[in-house]
């Protein structure tokens, strides 16, 4: 069963965020309540305590209270699909229980990604139905493989900007399944496609994207881009590095401000896109905003409909 500090990092998920991403719309801390006919927000958030409360029937609680009575779940499932939406890893997950977590065996999966290997599955999710470069997929070194209730799964290798393998990220190719997520035992999966940094040059564009399919897409359209792992979670760590970014590129220098890097991004159209965006902002100041066309909601929405459009 799931450890008590992950709960806990369930319940500290941002309240609005967690609202927003089950598609309320948040306004000045309140929106329409979802659990009564409801004309005038009278649902209301606290920031400070991280709850919902409507005044008018009386629903309220946490984060995870919100998605149990929202989606219908019982406390367990409302934890996974928060843990799923954020990217968090969830012991049950793992193959043991452990006492206390380990750290990643990166021996355990390095070889799998110097020879990568793409099930027809993969093909189709990657080739078909994103239009992805063959040498992003490369670059990135994706691979494939089933486990034994035959069920496909793409693997994702995490490298450090030293190319050291820190985690291993497995979407589930089967549309709609769940967990759409795993990880393995202590993966780091912070912000993604590190290496590339070590190719920025003065002067260069450097893109943000939310999640490595967007990622993808950014750098299959000839961009240099690294992704961030989810728009309600921006841990301490990932905000660290980001600062670092800012200040350590070996070829910045406050000195030549213009031909520094120059970072962008195109928000998801949703709000929590939005807060993403602005959080992203406070530790980037210079960050700069694309907008998505309407009907694009990611950027890789956009790249498919471009692809599309120039035949
Ligand atoms: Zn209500």
């Amino acid at each position: 069963m799931m450890e008590k500090y992950e709960i806990q990092k369930l319940r500290d998920l941002p309240i609005e965020g967690v609202a927003e991403r089950l598609g309320l719309r948040v306004s000045h801390h309140k929106a329409l309540c979802p659990f009564h006919e409801d004309r005038h927000p009278s649902l209301s958030f606290s920031v400070r305590r991280n709850t919902f409360r409507c005044f008018v029937c009386g629903a309220s609680g946490g984060p995870i209270d919100l998605v149990m009575k929202y989606l219908d779940k019982d406390f367990l499932d409302a934890c996974r699909w928060l843990a799923d939406e954020n990217n968090i890893i969830l012991t049950e997950y793992q193959p043991k229980e452990v006492e206390s977590p380990k750290p990643f065996d990166a021996s355990r999966y390095e070889r799998f990604f110097e020879r990568p290997w793409l099930s027809d599955e993969a093909r189709r999710f990657l080739f078909d139905e994103r239009r992805l470069d063959p040498r992003v997929v490369l670059w990135c070194r994706l691979t494939s493989w089933k486990d034994r209730q035959g069920v496909p799964w793409l693997q994702i290798p995490y490298y450090d900007r030293e190319g050291r393998l820190v985690g291993v990220q497995n979407r589930n190719l089967v549309p709609g399944a769940t967990p759409r997520f795993r990880f393995p035992q202590g993966a780091e999966c912070g912000i993604y496609n590190l290496p590339v940094l070590n190719r920025l040059r003065e002067g260069d564009d450097l893109w943000i994207t939310e999640g490595c399919s967007d990622c993808w897409a950014m750098l299959s359209a000839g961009h240099k881009a690294i992704a961030i792992p989810s728009a309600t979670l921006l841990s301490k760590k990932d905000v660290e590095l980001l600062q670092s970014l800012r200040s350590a590129l070996p070829l910045y220098s406050a000195k030549n401000a213009q031909r520094s890097i120059v970072f962008h991004m195109y928000p998801d159209r949703d709000a929590p896109g939005e807060r993403l965006f602005q959080q992203l902002q406070h530790v980037l100041p210079s960050l700069q905003r694309h907008q998505l066309p309407l009907g694009c909601k990611d950027f890789s929405e956009y790249y498919v409909k471009r692809l599309a459009v120039r035949g």
